[in-house]
């Protein structure tokens, strides 16, 4: 029984989590899918399954993946269709433990339409380089690979005709990272709808808050 839950399972929170993005719509019924290290074994995470409703999912849906995108354990469901940006992701960042891609509306139309992702706050301060991409055919091993370049020594890509994909040094903070991300373009694309581009922080106090450290990932 592989896939029997152990106490302290990480597969717990991983559906608590996908639950929270998918209340907040970032994650729908079909799109967006999440990984997270097996904390007993690096090499290995456990990925939300292909195909599946993602509202409802069960810590025995999830699937154990090594870290060439294939399924570890006989008998279960198949890894995501995008398994292999997490698997890239995480072979390219050792102190990443999760990665949440979502097809987040307000950021996915802030790559397509260009516009810079603005520091209009303390937390979009941290994003303000953030990484992007031009669409590349999902699932795919060329997109896996581009996400990891534009990821660089960051934790968030913008992937332009797609979504948003975000590492984090543990599960929850890659998920406030993402709701960060996805609120922080939607008041940037707010600002524009309105015809005002929106005022950004002093270029000091973007300096400071980076300066400070590591409050992302
Ligand atoms: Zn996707």
């Amino acid at each position: 029984m592989p896939n029997r839950e152990t106490p302290g399972d990480v597969r717990r929170e991983m559906c608590q989590v996908i639950e929270d993005l998918h209340a907040l719509q970032l994650i729908t019924a079909t799109g967006g899918n999440v990984s997270a290290r097996v904390p007993e074994a690096p090499g290995q995470a456990w990925i939300t399954p292909g195909g599946l409703f993602k509202g409802a999912l069960q810590p025995e849906n999830l699937v154990r993946i090594g870290m060439d995108g294939e399924a570890v354990d006989a008998g279960t469901g198949s890894p995501s269709s995008e398994v292999l940006m997490h698997t890239a992701v995480l072979e390219a960042k050792a102190e990443a433990q999760a990665v949440i891609h979502c097809h987040a509306p307000h950021a996915t139309i802030l790559v397509n339409s260009g516009l810079p992702f603005l520091p209009i706050s303390s937390e979009a301060a941290y994003f303000v380089g953030i990484g992007r991409i031009p669409f590349v055919m999902p699932g795919t091993q060329e997109l896996a690979d581009a996400v990891v370049e534009a990821m660089g020594e960051g934790w968030a890509v913008l992937m332009q005709n797609h979504g948003l994909l975000v590492a984090g040094r543990s599960l929850r903070r890659a998920a406030d990272m993402t709701e960060i991300i996805e609120r922080t373009a939607q008041v940037i694309l707010g600002g524009y709808a309105v015809g005002k581009p929106p005022p950004v922080l002093p270029d000091e106090a973007v300096e400071k808050l980076l300066a400070h450290g590591d409050l992302v990932a």
